[in-house]
């Protein structure tokens, strides 16, 4: 039996922001990421009868820690986030090879996925099938903007953790972006047919019920992972035929921004 379920909520706000709950099945403790839809999120926690260990955050911006303070009053949780992120009342503070227990056997490592903000974590478990709850590093067919963040800094992060994560490991963002960053790839590769099928199939589901995608299938349709492939190179027309990935993945977060 896999012991660990992530409960995902969709805010439908213009954020388009995702909840998530990390919840021992066997033991009913929760993990509660980046809070910002509090009544669904204590609602779920009620409804559901879960234990809350710990609220963790991945960075500091507004839309991941508002909830904070509501759900450590109402279930008397500790906060843990990223070591020198402006957050208040944190209790523990996470980096790089820090561990988060849940349960009787689940065990999450703490990553350090810094880019989008500085600091920034992620969270990665150490399940059969490996669980990445990456804020707003890494999106389905995209990656975090870096408005307050490093550009340089996020493409260490894609290339030195995202990258290597397992085919099998699914990715739970912070944002629901899918249908906008799929038509992204499309205007910079329009043959990849992974992107077009993958448009059609998310196209036919809302938020709530939006498919949750693996690393190996980011890799067919995600532009960032995608650095080598001649169909982005040739998309970037003006880097020149053989650039370095670091100048790819800088070229497609420049083009993302005004896209
Ligand atoms: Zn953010």
């Amino acid at each position: 039996m896999i012991d660990l379920h992530i409960e995902r909520l969709w805010l439908a706000n213009n954020l388009r922001n995702y909840n998530y709950i990390a919840v021992c099945k066997k033991t009913g403790e929760a993990l509660v990421i980046d809070p910002f839809g509090t009544r669904q999120i204590l609602n779920a926690i009620n409804d559901n009868g879960w234990t809350v260990k710990a609220v963790i955050n991945t960075h500091d911006h507004g839309d991941h820690i508002a909830g904070n303070d509501a759900i450590m009053n109402a279930t008397h949780a500790p906060l843990f986030a990223p070591l020198n992120a402006k957050i208040d009342h944190v209790d523990r503070w996470l980096s790089e090879g820090d561990q988060i227990r849940l349960g009787e056997s689940i065990v999450f490592d703490v990553i350090d996925t810094s880019g989008h903000t500085l600091p920034h974590i992620s969270l990665l478990s150490n399940t059969d099938q490996p669980e990445l709850l990456c804020g707003d590093t890494i999106f389905n067919a995209g990656a975090g903007n870096v408005h307050s963040g490093d550009a340089e800094i996020l493409f260490q992060t894609f290339e030195n953790k995202i990258s290597k994560l397992d085919d099998n490991t699914r990715i739970y963002p912070g944002h629901d972006y899918m249908q906008t960053n799929l038509e992204f790839t499309l205007s910079i590769e329009s043959d990849n047919q992974s992107a077009r099928a993958m448009l059609d199939q998310a196209s036919r589901h809302s938020p709530e019920s939006q498919i949750i995608t693996t690393i190996g299938q980011e890799r067919t349709f995600n532009t960032f992972l995608r650095l080598d492939e001649p169909s982005v190179i040739n998309g970037l027309a003006e880097l020149g035929t053989t650039p370095s990935r670091k100048a790819v993945f800088l070229a497609l977060r420049a083009l993302r921004n005004q896209w």
